[in-house]
């Protein structure tokens, strides 16, 4: 997506540690106008899907799946980060290992909100390693749902998250997906 990738150009800021900020346009501050854009480009590929809900994580994942979930018109369900056991066993529940604190978290969906049979779109701000997305499929893969995509802002290909979903035949897709980040010389390469 062409808008996305000279936006990353001139406001993104590559930090030690392989993190892309974009915290000034995506997942702090929000250009709105942009998160439009990127609703009606995820319309555009999920387009032959049907698509019942949307599924992402908190807290970055939330605004964004809302503002692509108005061009779908379904519901937006997020993954919570939780820290009280689920002794009712009301909620699906799952580890995922956080690519940027380094820690590993608990996420739950409520057994209400996620049910067999239902078409979902799981849609986050970044791709990584992995761990967030493989969580988000593992619940949904307990509920019975069906995953019928998943629709990622910002893919950092040379992490081995994307390539690790295409081997499993998950249909993902990515708006922009960076294949190199340089922090010296401050300048990223997209495939
Ligand atoms: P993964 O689970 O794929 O390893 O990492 C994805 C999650 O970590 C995303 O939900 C995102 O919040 C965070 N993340 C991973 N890499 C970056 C990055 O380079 N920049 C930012 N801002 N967040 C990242």
């Amino acid at each position: 997506m062409k808008l996305l990738k000279e936006r990353i150009i001139k406001d993104g800021i590559i930090k030690e540690g392989n993190i892309l900020k974009v915290d000034s346009f995506l997942n702090h501050q929000m250009d709105i106008n942009l998160i439009n854009e990127i609703g009606k480009e995820f319309k555009k590929i999920f387009e032959d899907k049907k698509i019942d809900k949307i599924l992402t994580i908190e807290a970055s994942g939330i605004g964004i799946a809302c503002i692509v979930a108005q061009y779908f018109d379904v519901p937006v369900v997020f993954a919570k980060k939780s820290k009280s056991i689920n002794l009712s066993g009301e909620s699906y529940i799952t580890k995922i290992e956080s690519f940027t604190h380094k820690k590993t978290y608990d996420v739950i969906v409520s057994k209400k909100f996620l049910h067999e049979g239902e078409h979902i779109l799981i849609i986050d701000d970044f791709l990584a390693n992995g761990y967030a997305v493989k969580g988000l499929l593992q619940i949904i893969e307990e509920s019975g749902a069906i995953v019928e995509g998943v629709g990622i802002v910002i893919e950092k290909g040379f992490q081995e998250g994307g390539r690790n979903l295409r081997e499993k035949g998950i249909n993902l897709h990515s708006l922009a997906i960076v294949d190199k980040m340089d922090v010296e010389n401050k300048t990223l390469q997209f495939r």
